[in-house]
């Protein structure tokens, strides 16, 4: 495990298993520095053990980084149920619940994919170092599309030294996050050109926003000045980015760059990437309300700094001459490594 490609001194990995109740889990809490380790838990029928291991180390990872940069008094921590979501049941999820409160407070359960508002709800019953049940914080996704639709317009001043009215941006993955984003660049006068594997998620906004449906393949390559990946996976690497003809990549879907160093392929071509994890922060920050005790304006504000931060992490980048992804891991690493 030490050596563990993934393995980042993570402060403790609990391997969970309740026979009984068909429970067989992984908690990985990646740096409680500067609070409890908060994220979701993923329920997924992993093909083999050691993927759901590495899934659990990386997403750790990635939440400490995101509290971080996001000015959360969080730490990072992700837990994973190795089932299909066909396999759920109350008492599994109950047992969850206990393995969560065995952490005693150094891990938060939320939700993640799979896991569902009435999963939180279950876990509840058994231990109260939960968020996101039934009638608290809610779906967090109108919050994620705030921070990106934000943060495209600092990175609008930025590049262009206007805002995005007549600017076109390609939106890719027309979900929760997607579409909530397309009728805000709609409402501030930019011209759509949208994609889904969906028809139907198509339709609605296309009929909502007037906006041109293109390939879902081909999004990444479409004339236009913004391109905004908010569908899943890693879509940045080698093969497309020599296509991209955008000018500022801002969006939604975690995970962008298939590797770190595709973050130097943008910046080689002069692309303004803004990384993932900073600018989709209005989710967690929508979910750290309840643990945190933030009222709605409280997070609203933390979500207005999130453009602030990635001026700062692109005049960092600039200033030191690496790719903004590299940027935003050091400024992160400035708030929790210090923080002890
Ligand atoms: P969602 O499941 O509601 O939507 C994803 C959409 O992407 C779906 O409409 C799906 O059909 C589409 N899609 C999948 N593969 C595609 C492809 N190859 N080409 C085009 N479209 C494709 O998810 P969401 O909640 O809107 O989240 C979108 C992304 O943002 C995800 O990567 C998610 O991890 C990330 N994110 C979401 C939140 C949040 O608050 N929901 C927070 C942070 C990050």
């Amino acid at each position: 495990m030490f050596d563990h490609p993934d393995y980042d001194d993570h402060e403790q990995v609990v391997f969970a298993r309740d026979a009984a109740a068909g429970l067989t889990a992984i908690i990985a809490v990646h740096n409680t520095n500067l609070g409890p380790g908060l994220g979701g838990c993923r329920i997924w029928n992993y093909c083999t053990e050691a993927e759901a291991v590495a899934d659990a180390l990386r997403l750790s990872r990635g939440m400490t980084y995101k509290a971080a940069l996001a000015g959360l008094a969080l730490g990072g921590g992700k837990s994973v149920i190795l089932a299909d979501r066909s396999e759920k049941t109350p008492a599994m999820m109950r047992a969850m619940g206990r393995a969560v409160d065995r952490l005693a407070g150094r891990y938060i359960v939320a939700e993640d994919v799979g896991a569902t508002v009435q999963d939180i709800d279950l876990m509840a019953q058994e231990t109260q170092h939960v968020s996101g049940r039934s009638g608290r914080s809610g779906d967090p996704s109108p919050w994620t599309a705030e921070g990106v639709y934000l943060s495209m317009q600092a990175a609008a001043q930025i590049r262009w030294g206007t805002d995005l009215n007549g600017r076109t941006v390609t939106v890719k993955g027309l979900g929760s996050v997607g579409a909530s984003l397309c009728e805000k660049l709609h409402a501030a006068g930019a011209v759509l050109k949208v994609a889904d594997i969906r028809d139907d998620a198509v339709r609605r906004v296309c009929d909502k926003t007037g906006a041109e449906a293109v390939a879902a393949k081909a999004a990444h390559a479409q004339p236009a000045e913004v391109f905004a990946p908010c569908a899943l996976g890693a879509g940045l690497n080698p093969s497309t980015i020599d296509d991209i003809q955008a000018e500022i990549i801002c969006g939604a879907a975690n995970n962008q760059l298939a590797t770190p160093s595709d973050g130097y392929l943008l910046l080689g071509r002069s692309i303004l990437y803004a990384p993932d994890y900073l600018v989709n922060a209005g989710g967690v920050i929508s979910v750290a309300r309840e643990p945190l005790g933030l009222t709605e304006s409280d997070a609203q504000a933390k979500v207005k700094e999130i453009p602030e931060t990635l001026r700062r992490v692109l005049k960092m980048a600039a200033q030191q001459g690496i790719c903004p992804g590299q940027a935003a891991d050091r400024l992160a690493e400035s708030k929790f490594k210090t923080a002890a």
